[in-house]
């Protein structure tokens, strides 16, 4: 049989790296061995889910390159079938109401902390009778329903990246409850809570390997014991390590970003934040190379190269791997992503009629992008035909002999109505010629009087793209004005 794996997420904020890295390793697990990827939303929390986190989730993971086979399901249109085994767990002993209140249940704690015991739940109603029940209920008090944990249990398996993971029943908070109280009149049961609910959804969904964060162990004990009370074959587990920030703590919002949508804000690449995601905590059989797409990496992922330990998260490589994708971009497909910059930045471009300047002017400066967001820093020097300068460019242009050269230069242009790169650099070639001076002396000048600042990219393509719109001359007057 063909493996069957889900991500199962809970809709109470929106796709965070976590679970994007989770659902990657689902991903590339199935598709390694032909399997289905599940999706599955985790909605029974009523109060903290939000249907636009679902659809968030949804998104960012469509946006990274997850498909899913089958779903999404919500657990909220499953609820009968939760009822289904919480009711054969009651007819095999396996489960039992309990009517304490919240109340005795915050004042069992407090005597527990008191004693400097661990909370827990000590099955005070495990063995309730029938009357006792009754007599609970004509007092008007609801029960949850507790699954019983065998406190002298010890529950083992054989984690498929930590290897073999031993849990003590005693460890697991005394009997779970696997119900909230029930809300309307007539109900038998309340809300199902979320191990029952897992555990009826991965047998019901057929999952074969359960591929999730190393914080649900306890939980996997807990579920161990549910899926052998229901008398069903328990699926293989493999927790993976948690991601952490630089301080080995959990990666969060306060680290600059945890959420897919603030990584794409901040200019990262689907492609190269999956693969930058694939390689927090799987090591590739070849260690030395790092790019993957998710269809490569898939081909070659095993959990046996997942590793234990916490993975760190490093803003350096991924900056890193995010320029060798954003390189590779050809400059058309590269003026569809940076255009949306342009315009926010407020650059009068217009995607239809610029296309092939602003293809010319992205293949000038992909080389220096590391993240999108940086088209605008990148191309700030080449819109319109003001321009402010530097210090050290009104510095240059105040050098002596400089305001000849431009004006040179600008009496040279006239002659050229269609401007191409190599009259360009005949125009340089002519004014050194002319004015018996060194190349770097006009290539410093001309920077300064056409972008304003004597760094920036490549000058002959920078003017040639200035020239296209008129603005080389405009920028070269104003700049004669300004010594
Ligand atoms: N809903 C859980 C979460 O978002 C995941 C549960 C699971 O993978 O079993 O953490």
């Amino acid at each position: 049989m063909t493996p069957r794996v889900r991500i199962a997420p809970s809709p109470t904020g929106n796709l965070h790296i976590g679970t994007a890295r989770t659902a990657i390793f689902n991903w590339l697990f199935a598709r390694h061995h032909w399997g289905q990827f599940i999706l599955r939303i985790e909605d029974t929390d009523l109060e903290r889910s939000r249907p636009e986190y679902t659809e968030n989730i949804k998104s960012g993971l469509t946006w990274l390159g997850l498909n899913w086979d089958e779903g999404p399901f919500l657990q909220t249109q499953r609820f009968d079938l939760y009822c289904q085994g919480i009711q054969t767990l009651l007819d095999k002993g396996f489960a039992y109401r309990c009517y304490c209140t919240p109340e005795e249940l915050e004042k069992m704690r407090e005597e527990q902390k008191a004693n400097n015991q661990a909370p827990r739940y000590d099955n005070r109603h495990r063995h309730l009778t029938e009357a006792e029940c009754q007599k609970f209920e004509s007092e008007g008090k609801k029960p949850v329903i507790r699954f019983i944990i065998d406190d002298n249990r010890e529950i083992v398996w054989n984690d498929l990246i930590r290897n073999k993971v031993t849990w003590r029943g005693k460890d697991l908070g005394g009997d779970m409850a696997i119900t909230r109280i029930p809300q309307l009149e007539g109900e038998s049961f309340g809300q199902p809570l979320y191990n029952l609910a897992v555990v009826v959804d991965d047998l019901d969904m057929k999952i074969t390997h359960v591929i999730r964060g190393e914080d649900h162990i306890a939980n996997t004990a807990k579920q161990i014991l549910l899926y052998e009370a229901l008398g069903k074959t328990v699926p293989d587990f493999a927790h993976t390590p948690l991601i952490l920030n630089q301080e080995g703590g959990k990666l969060s919002k306060r680290d600059g970003a945890s959420s897919i949508d603030d990584f794409r804000k901040m200019g990262f690449l689907p492609d190269a934040l999956a693969n930058y995601i694939m390689l927090l905590g799987w090591t590739p059989p070849d260690s030395t190379k790092e790019i993957f797409t998710l269809s490569e990496a898939a081909k070659e992922f095993s959990l046996e190269r997942v590793n234990k330990a916490g993975a760190k998260f490093d803003w350096g490589k991924l900056d890193w791997i995010n320029s060798q994708y954003l390189h590779q971009i050809p400059a058309s497909e590269l003026v569809e992503l940076a255009f949306p910059y342009w315009k926010e930045a407020g650059y009068e471009v217009n995607l239809e009629s610029d296309r092939p300047w602003l293809e010319q002017l992205a293949a000038l400066i992909v080389p220096s992008l590391t993240r999108l967001t940086d088209v605008i820093k990148e191309s700030r020097l080449l819109f319109g035909n003001t321009l402010s300068y530097s210090n050290e460019a009104l510095e240059q242009l105040r050098k002596e002999g400089v305001k000849d050269i431009i004006q040179a230069v600008v009496d040279n242009l006239a002659n050229y109505p269609q401007l191409s790169e190599d009259n360009v650099k005949e125009i340089i070639r002519q004014v050194t010629v002319d004015f018996k001076i060194k190349k770097g002396l006009i290539m410093r000048s001309l920077r300064a009087g056409l972008m304003g600042e004597l760094h920036g990219p490549d000058l002959i393509k920078s003017w040639f793209l200035l020239h296209q719109k008129g603005w080389d001359i405009i920028r070269l007057k104003e700049s004669l004005s300004q010594i």
